[in-house]
């Protein structure tokens, strides 16, 4: 009982100190306090795109994480981040081309969320609890900076608390891990906490998917369709969804769609495809729009669910594999965390 009041002082009415938590006994509060903190993540910028897309980017010490907000006509999407940098050097993306800095705690995972949950209540006039209907967030995707499944048990607490009615109370349907395919983690995830799944595939064969997706030369294309298969008996969608980023002459030929064609016939999926997003020094370019569109409708007359994913917020780097990409300069990085720092101690009172 009391570990669920404490959950909805903390997630819900968003106390920022234990004496606010009044159902609960002095002495509780005066031993939580003893051993624990309630600390938000610091804000290094929090920018709004053209599209009303919202990215925050949040100092953890010794980097930097986003997250993202899509709003959209029928739910509110936050994107959020599972590791600083990222081990698995994908070739298309900025996050693996900055390497693997750190693994991020449940705190700074789920922190995320009660940051964004709190200030976009905040920007509709609504303090503390949740109020029927109103939920700016109603989905959350962890395809943010880093693989979910490398930091799997600080990830899996993270996503209970986004599903627990004392904290967030979202529908397992409403929460989406993306993968680059681990496969026992997978096969983990399915027995702990199965929302649902998103494995990025981004090419048909292993030839190239070795060289775009690195941990293929691990678990190979086959072993990962098979997880999938797996983890589909405990998943809360009947499909898996594959996201395949669209890289120009690199896997947006017709053979291509072919050879997806006969894997996508072999689990249950849906096809979303991404457009490429460029970064500084990336060496890929975007397929052209008429491309992914032919690609799109190759898939499709072959009877498989395709989708295009919309570029959201592309003017402030919040994109799909943009993310963090302007503060790869450590040393302008670290003078930016030091300048807030600095203006937050001046205006702060004591
Ligand atoms: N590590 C996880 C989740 C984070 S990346 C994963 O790889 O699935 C979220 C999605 O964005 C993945 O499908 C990833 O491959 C894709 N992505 C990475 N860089 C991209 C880029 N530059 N343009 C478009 N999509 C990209
Ligand atoms: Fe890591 Fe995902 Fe980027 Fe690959 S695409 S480097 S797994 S964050």
């Amino acid at each position: 009982m009391r570990a669920k009041q404490t959950l909805k002082w903390l997630h819900q009415s968003q106390v920022t100190d234990f004496s606010a938590m009044t159902d609960i006994a002095k002495t509780t509060r005066d031993t939580l306090a003893a051993h624990s903190e309630i600390r938000d993540l610091t804000v290094i910028t929090d920018k709004t795109a053209s599209d009303g897309t919202r990215k925050w980017l949040f100092d953890v010490g010794s980097s930097a994480v986003d997250a993202v907000f899509i709003p959209e006509d029928d739910r509110g999407t936050l994107c959020i981040s599972s590791q600083a940098g990222c081990a698995l050097d994908c070739a298309f993306c900025s996050t693996g081309k900055q390497g693997f800095n750190r693994n991020l705690s449940t705190a700074e995972i789920i922190g995320q969320l009660r940051y964004a949950d709190r200030v976009l209540k905040a920007d509709i006039g609504i303090v503390g609890r949740t109020l029927d209907g109103v939920q700016p967030v109603t989905n959350v995707v962890m395809m943010g900076m880093g693989e979910p499944l490398a930091n799997f048990e600080a990830v899996v607490p993270a996503l209970e608390l986004m599903l627990d009615d004392n904290a967030y109370g979202l529908s397992r349907r409403r929460v989406t891990v993306s993968t680059s395919g681990l496969v026992p983690q997978i096969d983990e995830l399915s027995k702990r906490c199965p929302v649902a799944l998103a494995v990025s595939l981004h090419a048909p064969t292993d030839a190239l998917r070795d060289v775009l997706v690195p941990i293929n030369k691990r678990y190979p294309i086959a072993e990962l369709l098979a997880a999938c298969n797996r983890y589909l008996e405990f998943a809360p969608r009947d499909f898996i969804t594959f996201e395949y980023v669209m890289l120009d002459g690199v896997n947006d030929q017709p053979e291509h769609a072919d050879a997806l064609i006969k894997i996508a016939r072999q689990v249950p999926c849906k096809l979303n495809l991404i457009p490429f997003n460029p970064f500084p020094n990336s060496e890929f370019k975007k397929s052209p729009r008429e491309r992914i569109l032919a690609f799109q409708r190759r898939l499709s007359d072959a009877g498989i669910v395709t989708t295009i994913r919309k570029t959201r917020g592309d003017d402030i780097d919040a994109a799909c594999g943009q993310l963090a990409g302007q503060i790869n300069d450590r040393t302008r990085r670290t003078q930016k965390v030091i300048a807030i720092h600095a203006a937050r101690t001046v205006g702060a009172t004591p």
